[in-house]
Order: structure tokens, then C-alpha cells, then sequence
């Protein structure tokens, strides 16, 4: 009796451990992230072969943040709207709403009519969205001053949805991130079809980074839901724990352009090319400023600094699976005496008019205080380099 009573007790031991040994997880599955929802991002094609173009520009930093306010000074009003850094595209239609309707409070102060004229300085995407505002608010009497009317950063950039790189805006951080808000908004109706000036000029995307993104975790609660992690599967047997923001948006910036620049020929705006040197050069007495990083020297503004960017674009690619954005951090250090962090990022672009396959830049550098004619080519070769690292990619 007390031998089966010994057995029936080591049978009761020995099954828990088999119980338990069920329930058991390996720490190398741990670490692998088994448990994580799995998302493919399969890696741009990186040869000689699928390089359509290297590119090289800046950002307009305002170290302080951007500038926008209006200020009378000589007898003119001043709106000014620059140093949107390496958000611009993401801010436009939020800061342009901001200072235009500071601008109008001021006109209609001074009981000027809608026929007033004003002068625009700029065409860059912050000049072309407050000229966008001017019309609606029925201004019918606009120029464009620019140096310049391609070629532009703003011709130039990703497209993705990021307040990122504006300078220290912890002075303005409501302000910014009520602007940001209202962009947010603005873009959103468009990718949900409800904005049939800008029809496909923006698109939901989800977007992944190493870690939760300080710019973007200001925005998580009003328009954005919380990151989550998952499992980045890059399709070669390569995968990285990622944060993913699911309602990030690609922004068409070609087709914004185009779509902006009909609608204010459509309003009868006026060109002029002229680099101005002074306010005081311009009969107008109602003047927006949106020079961008023009404005260290127009308004002596020693916040202004130049953050250069390099960007590849990408031909030959399979469109179907570049359908994601993602942005990590790679390195600090100097190059030729400049400060550089070195990222890497993509996005999946497709300009208008060009083959399906001819999708996606991939970048970046954020390089301090280059002025314009530095190109810093040596960049161009370390993008792919970390591309390659990053996915794993042998060859
Ligand atoms: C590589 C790179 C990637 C980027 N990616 C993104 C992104 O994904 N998302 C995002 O939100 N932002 C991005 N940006 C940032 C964005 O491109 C800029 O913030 C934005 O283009 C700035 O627009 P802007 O109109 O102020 O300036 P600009 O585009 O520089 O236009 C300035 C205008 O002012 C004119 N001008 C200047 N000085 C004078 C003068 N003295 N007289 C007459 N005219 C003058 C110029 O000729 C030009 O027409 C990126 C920037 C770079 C460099």
C-alpha cells in the first residue's frame, strides 16, 4: 500500500513537469520577438542599375523655430513664415492658415480691400501654400517674388508626414504643435478623399523607427494612435523589432505642387524672378515672407542655418512592395569640419508622370551649416552602405 501510494505521488511529480514543460518559452524565442505581430518590409533594390538620381540640399533651420508673425516695420507689414527646418512639408498648410490669418486681422485693421497688393516672397512650399490661403480669404492682387522656382528644397523633399529637425521649439511647442495638428487634418481629408483641390496628394502609410519618435509622440492622443511594436521581416531572413506608427501619410509633394501652382494660375497670381536683397526694394506694402533659409540674409537672421540632406531616387523597383516608410538613426560625427548625424531613411515617392517602377528616395544626412555650392558626395555612397547594413543585404 505505501509503495503504490509512493508511485501514485512520483506519477503526480513527474506530470507537472511535463505540464510545465508546455508552457516553457525558450529566451532565444524571447529575443526573437516570436510573440510580436510580423510585418514585411522588403528592402528597396540598391544596384548601380536602380539609382535614378543623387541630389543634394538643405533645410531651412531655424534654431529657435519657425518664424511667424507679423511685424510692421517702415510703413509695411511683414508676415513672415520661414525656418521650417526638416518639417516644412509636414507644417505648410497649418502655418500658412496661422500667419495668413494674422495677416488679414492686420489688413482689415488698416480698412484695405481685398485688391490691396501683396507680395509673396518665395515659392517654395511655405510661399505656395500662404499664397493658397491668400485666395481663399478672396485676395485677388498677389505676386511671387523668387530667386528661384525649382530646383527648390522644397522640390526635393520625401514627402513624409514628420515634424522632424525644426529647431528647439520648446519656447513655441503649443504653437507648433497646434500648426501640426491642423497639417495633420488638412492632409488626412485629403488621403480620405474629402479634398478634391489636392485628390491624391496624400496617402496613409505606416511608419517604422528603432524606437518611439520624440517629434511624433507629441502628436499620439490628438491625431495620432500610440506606436506599437512589431516585427520588421525584411524577407531574407533578416528581422528587427520596430516601433510602427499606423497612420503616418505620404505626401505627393510633385502633384501638391503641380495642383497649387494651377489653382494660383488659375487666380490670376503673378511671377516675378528677382533675388531681393531689402523689403525696402518692393513697392507693396503688404508683403509675406517665406524665403526660407533667404532669410539669414534678408532678415539677418542669425538663428537661420542651412541642414544638409542627400537623397537618392530610386528607379527599377518592384512598387508593390515598397509600401512603407521607416527612419533610424545610424551615427554622429564630423565630415570635412561639419557636424553630421547620419540616418537612414525611405520613402516610397513615385513622381508623377514617371514609370510605376520608378518608386522610393532613400537618404539621409543632416549636415550643419553647408552653404549651397558644398556638396559633400562621399554621402551619396554611405547611404546605400547603411541601406545594405541595415536589411542585411550581402552584396
Ligand atoms: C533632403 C530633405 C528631405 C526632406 N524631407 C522632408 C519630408 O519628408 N517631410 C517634410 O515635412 N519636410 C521635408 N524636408 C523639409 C522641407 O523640404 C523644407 O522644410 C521646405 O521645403 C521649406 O520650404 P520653404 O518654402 O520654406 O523653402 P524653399 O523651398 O527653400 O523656398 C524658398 C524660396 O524663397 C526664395 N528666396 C530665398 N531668398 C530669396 C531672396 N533673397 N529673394 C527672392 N527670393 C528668395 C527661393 O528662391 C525659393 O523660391 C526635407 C528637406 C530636405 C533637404
Amino acid at each position: 500500500m505505501y509503495r503504490l501510494i509512493n508511485y501514485i505521488f512520483l506519477f503526480i511529480i513527474l506530470s507537472s513537469f511535463k505540464t510545465k514543460k508546455k508552457k516553457y518559452i525558450s529566451p532565444k524565442s524571447l529575443l526573437s520577438g516570436s510573440k510580436l505581430e510580423r510585418r514585411k518590409l522588403l528592402p528597396p533594390k540598391l544596384k548601380k542599375e536602380n539609382i535614378k538620381l543623387k541630389i543634394s540640399c538643405y533645410r531651412p533651420v531655424r534654431k529657435t523655430g519657425p518664424a511667424m508673425y507679423v511685424e510692421n516695420r517702415n510703413n509695411k507689414v511683414i508676415a513672415h513664415n520661414y525656418g521650417h527646418g526638416g518639417g516644412g512639408w509636414s507644417l505648410a498648410p497649418g502655418a500658412a492658415k496661422y500667419v495668413i490669418d494674422k495677416l488679414d486681422l492686420e489688413i482689415k485693421a488698416r480698412h484695405l480691400s481685398k485688391n490691396e497688393p501683396i507680395v509673396v516672397i518665395g515659392a517654395g512650399i511655405i510661399g505656395l501654400f500662404s499664397v493658397y490661403e491668400l485666395i481663399k480669404k478672396g485676395y485677388t492682387n498677389i505676386t511671387i517674388v523668387a530667386e528661384d522656382f525649382s530646383e527648390l528644397p522644397s522640390n526635393h523633399a520625401g514627402g513624409l508626414w514628420s515634424p522632424f529637425h525644426i529647431g528647439d521649439i520648446s519656447a513655441m511647442k503649443d504653437l507648433v504643435l497646434q500648426i501640426g495638428i491642423n497639417s495633420y487634418k488638412f492632409f488626412a481629408d485629403i488621403a480620405k478623399g474629402k479634398n478634391d483641390d489636392f485628390k491624391f496628394c496624400a496617402k496613409f502609410m505606416p511608419a517604422y523607427f528603432k524606437e518611439k519618435n520624440r517629434d511624433l509622440e507629441l502628436f499620439v492622443g490628438s491625431v495620432l494612435k500610440p506606436a506599437k511594436q512589431v516585427l520588421a521581416d525584411f524577407g531574407n531572413g533578416n528581422t528587427k523589432k520596430m516601433y510602427v506608427y499606423d497612420d503616418i501619410m505620404i505626401i505627393n509633394t510633385p502633384l501638391t505642387i503641380t495642383k497649387l501652382t494651377n489653382k494660383l494660375m488659375n487666380n490670376s497670381v503673378k511671377y516675378v524672378k528677382k533675388t531681393l536683397n531689402s523689403f525696402q526694394e518692393l513697392e507693396e506694402k503688404i508683403i509675406v515672407n517665406c524665403s526660407g533659409y533667404g532669410s539669414k540674409k534678408l532678415c539677418n537672421d542669425k538663428n537661420m542655418v542651412s541642414v544638409q540632406g542627400h537623397l537618392l531616387v530610386l528607379k527599377n523597383q518592384n512598387p508593390k512592395s515598397l509600401n512603407y516608410l521607416l527612419t533610424v538613426p545610424i551615427e554622429e560625427g564630423f565630415i570635412n569640419g561639419y557636424k553630421v548625424k547620419r540616418l537612414f531613411y525611405i520613402i516610397p515617392r513615385h513622381d508623377p508622370g514617371t514609370p510605376e517602377s520608378s518608386i522610393g528616395v532613400i537618404g539621409g544626412t543632416l549636415i550643419e551649416g553647408v552653404e549651397k555650392d558644398v556638396i559633400n558626395a562621399e554621402e551619396f555612397n554611405k547611404i546605400i552602405e547603411r541601406a545594405k547594413k541595415f536589411y542585411g543585404i550581402k552584396k
